[in-house]
């Protein structure tokens, strides 16, 4: 045993120090120190409240701390001192301290209880068709279950589980302690077999005494139509196994959508720009056109202005929960011709020569104005 403390040093009082003063200090230094109060640095504590609890086992016990003072830490060694079972931490403190309530434990021991699996968190990109019009996807999720070669039991075989000999079974031992209030029986978890009330012998070969195995399980997602970026959808189930017959958790895929060459979204409706030519904004005409549906025509009315907005209906996205669906909206963009051929310039000159009667009274409000600008 690497050198132990002096017990009088860790509760912080003095070789005379009274009943009363062991006491005292040692209800603070145990509030200090519990490990429900200290999730920060819960292994720290821990110790930490392992070693005031020796101290205190043996101070506050007159036979055992004169037994103390006269052999020091060689007066319990071997079977007379009997080991501290961390186990019932949160026993003790609620007897001293009762009601603080809150403390999570297993406390009184006995055989821990079925245990829900994990939950997965699963990333999806899928296609921007898929969104708009919902699929189905297959996908593999890796994730633990229960091994089948064992039944979740971690032995090789049903003759290499055995009793727990220290517990007989029950998964909880008794433990005497001295406290404030003389001497206690304090039920707590089997340390040999950890509250499962059996032993195995020889593991599982598969799962190496886990009962749990590593494995790709294939589950098919059905992506709802209408979905966008960002959405969620969860699986129940499908997540990690649980424990001791515990329910299986949940997989949560979280959707990211492919940008469309094409379109952008804007809620269920579409964008998307389509550039003519000045001719075509001038004269009409129809034009084919990519949809989410196929190709379409579409209508260009003449006299169109470059930004003007053509909006064919329910070629958007469909809406979530039925409901029908978006409509796609065409931003029209006019293009300037560049590179004309000297023919086409002669044709543009001719027409410009006539075109400036046909300006109607808008726009030639703006050529006054800034030719007044000019001049
Ligand atoms: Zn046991
Ligand atoms: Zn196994």
């Amino acid at each position: 045993m690497a050198s132990k403390r002096d017990y009088y040093e860790i509760l912080g009082v003095s070789r005379s120090a009274s009943d009363e003063e062991i006491k005292k200090a040692f209800r603070k230094l145990a509030r200090k120190y519990h490990p429900d109060v200290n999730k920060d640095n819960r292994k720290e504590a821990e110790e930490k409240f392992k070693e005031i609890n020796e101290a205190y086992e043996v101070l506050s016990d007159r036979q055992r701390r004169s037994r103390y003072d006269q052999f020091g830490h060689a007066a319990f060694d071997g079977a007379a001192g009997g080991g501290f079972d961390t186990g019932g931490f949160s026993d003790i403190f609620d007897m001293f301290f009762g009601g603080f309530g809150g403390f999570s434990s297993r406390g009184g021991g006995g055989r821990p209880g079925p245990e829900r699996g994990g939950d997965i968190r699963y990333n999806l990109e899928i296609e921007f068709e898929q969104a708009a019009f919902g699929a189905e996807i297959e996908i593999e999720i890796p994730r633990s279950e229960e091994c089948t070669a064992c039944a979740g039991s971690g032995a090789a075989s049903r003759s290499d589980i055995e009793t727990c000999s220290q517990c007989n079974g029950s998964g909880q031992t008794q433990v005497v302690q001295n406290t404030l209030f003389g001497r206690m029986v304090n039920v707590t978890t089997c340390s040999r077999c950890n509250g499962e009330g059996t032993i195995i012998r020889k593991n599982c070969p598969r799962c190496n005494g886990r009962g749990r195995v590593r494995t790709r399980r294939k589950i098919k997602v059905k992506i709802p139509a209408g979905v966008d970026n960002g959405a969620r959808i969860r699986v129940a189930g499908e997540g990690e196994a649980g424990m001791r017959g515990g329910p299986a958790g949940d997989v949560y895929i979280f959707l990211f959508v492919k940008e469309h060459r094409l379109f952008k979204r804007d809620g269920y409706n579409l964008l998307m720009e389509v550039p003519i030519s000045f001719v075509q904004a001038a004269l009409g005409a129809e034009i084919e056109i990519a949809t989410l549906d196929g190709r379409e025509t579409l209508l260009i009315p003449e006299g169109i202005q470059s930004g003007t907005v053509l909006t064919l209906k329910n070629r958007g996205v469909a809406k979530l929960r039925g409901g029908g669906r978006g409509d796609l909206l065409i931003t029209v963009r006019v293009v300037t011709p560049r590179n004309l051929t000297g023919e086409q310039r002669e044709l543009l000159r001719q027409f410009a020569s006539i075109g400036r009667e046909n300006i109607n009274s808008e726009e030639k409000g703006i050529f006054q104005r800034v030719k007044e600008f000019l001049a």
